[in-house]
């Protein structure tokens, strides 16, 4: 038996970071960059209006107060994306609305809530002047050329995943592509007799294959490419075949045929094509996984794809997978981040280990107090699909701890993110 940080050790050393693509950067939410990013640009391009107000010169506002208010001409008026062809001169101010260009001969913009703007339209007043209610401070409300990016600027560098921020931050750029790491494709396969397809009655002594539906949601959640290639039946013929459907993509997912039952032949068709170990992990659930690395035969090039099979049973799939494939998936994508969000929290109840076993119980976290609180989902059984349904967080029990108990701190791997 192998431990899980040594099964995962292992799985890592047969992936490796994928090519890069040029793509639009709608189409890159959550991949990683493949180029440093320079700016060509300033942002802004221009000394622009931070407000909607007056464009003017500082020294004109000296002394100015409510009751004795400067007054200026109104020599023209900018809205944002136009270009100003007036100058203030001494004694003038154009309006202005925010983003538009700072006109020449203005070095601050006074916003209308500090002139008498808008007791001068209520009232019907003369609209050719403006009266500046206070003193302003010299480059007020301008926010200057390039002072969010400077034309040269490193902005996102290599290995950086790309968020709506950063695909945001291209977008202002001017940037419509961008270079990233490819996303990986999974081939996912359930192999049992038993199975049947979603969309089929079910006839006795048969269930509906559920795991290639989780496992190609999740490869999609992390951000790979799920390709499901169906049903292999516990054949030999049956399971070659269909795994030779998967042999040119990035990885090979396969759940069920891995523990010790006389029809667990995915493990035969393993060693007969590729180069594989079959381990049994110290964990719980999930004890009996597959790894190796399939080969391509005829017709294509040779080339190993990496190929995890995982047990059967919904929930040890699943949580199989979030322990050992989607550091791989990540770890293709190019992230270098691959543990799971983690969060200590207090258990409620207690749990049992008594056989040295890493255990991934399934709970309900919340936040009370501002400290968090983990409680089991109930009955643990690795095909209660449901646990994993009622679940947000998998309680992590050590190898070494026989036994949790109530009120004491354990580590709980977050299934979903979120602070309620
Ligand atoms: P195995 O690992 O093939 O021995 O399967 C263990 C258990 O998981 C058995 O009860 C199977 O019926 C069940 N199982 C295997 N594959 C699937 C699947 N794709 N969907 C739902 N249950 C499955
Ligand atoms: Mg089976």
């Amino acid at each position: 038996m192998i431990s899980v940080d040594e099964a995962l050790e292992r799985v890592l050393s047969y992936v490796d970071v994928l090519e890069a693509e040029q793509k639009p950067i709608l189409q890159c939410l959550g991949q990683v960059l493949a180029e440093e990013i320079h700016s060509a640009i300033d942002v802004p391009p221009l000394d622009n209006s931070a407000m909607d107000g007056y464009a003017i010169r500082a020294v004109d506002t000296v002394g100015a107060t409510e009751s004795s208010p400067r007054y200026l001409a109104v020599v023209g008026e900018i809205a944002a994306g136009s270009v100003p062809k007036i100058r203030v001169e001494e004694g003038t101010a154009t309006r202005i609305m925010t983003g538009a260009p700072v006109p020449q001969g203005a070095d601050t913009v006074v916003q209308f809530e500090h002139t008498d703007e808008v007791t001068r339209r209520s009232s019907g007043g003369d609209l050719s002047r403006v009266g500046v209610l206070q003193e302003v401070k010299k480059g007020l409300n301008i926010r200057r050329r390039g002072e969010d990016i400077a034309r040269g600027d490193l902005i996102l560098t290599t290995g950086k995943p790309l968020r709506p921020q950063e695909i945001g931050l291209l977008a202002s750029l001017g940037r419509p592509t961008a270079l990233v790491v490819r996303r990986p494709i999974v081939a996912i396969l359930s192999t049992g007799d038993e199975l049947i397809a979603v969309d089929q009655p079910l006839a006795h002594g048969k269930i509906h294959d559920s795991n290639s539906y989780t496992i190609a949601a999740e490869v999609s959640r992390y951000g790979g490419i799920p390709r499901i290639l169906g049903i292999g039946r516990d054949s030999v013929q049956s399971l070659t075949e269909k795994i030779e459907q998967g042999l040119d993509t990035d990885m090979l997912i396969t759940s069920g045929g891995v523990s010790k039952g006389d029809y667990d032949m995915v493990k035969d068709v393993l060693a007969e094509h590729g180069e594989v170990s079959f381990w049994t992990v110290r964990m719980k659930p999930g004890k009996p996984l597959a790894f190796g690395v399939m080969t391509r035969t005829e017709g294509r090039p040779a080339r190993g794809v990496p190929h995890l099979g995982l047990p059967g049973n919904p929930v040890s799939s699943m949580i199989t997978f979030e322990q050992f494939a989607r550091p791989a998936i990540l770890k293709m994508m190019g992230y270098t981040n691959l543990t799971k969000p983690t969060v200590k929290a207090v258990i409620e109840d207690s749990i049992m280990n008594r056989d040295g076993r890493r255990v991934f119980a399934r709970v309900i976290v919340s936040k009370r107090n501002g400290i968090y609180h983990a409680s089991l989902t109930g009955p643990q059984g690795s095909g209660i699909l449901t646990s994993m349904a009622t679940a947000n967080g998998l309680a992590v029990i050590p190898e070494t701890s026989r036994e949790v108990k109530a009120g004491d701190m354990v580590d709980v791997q977050m299934l979903d993110w979120r602070e309620d």
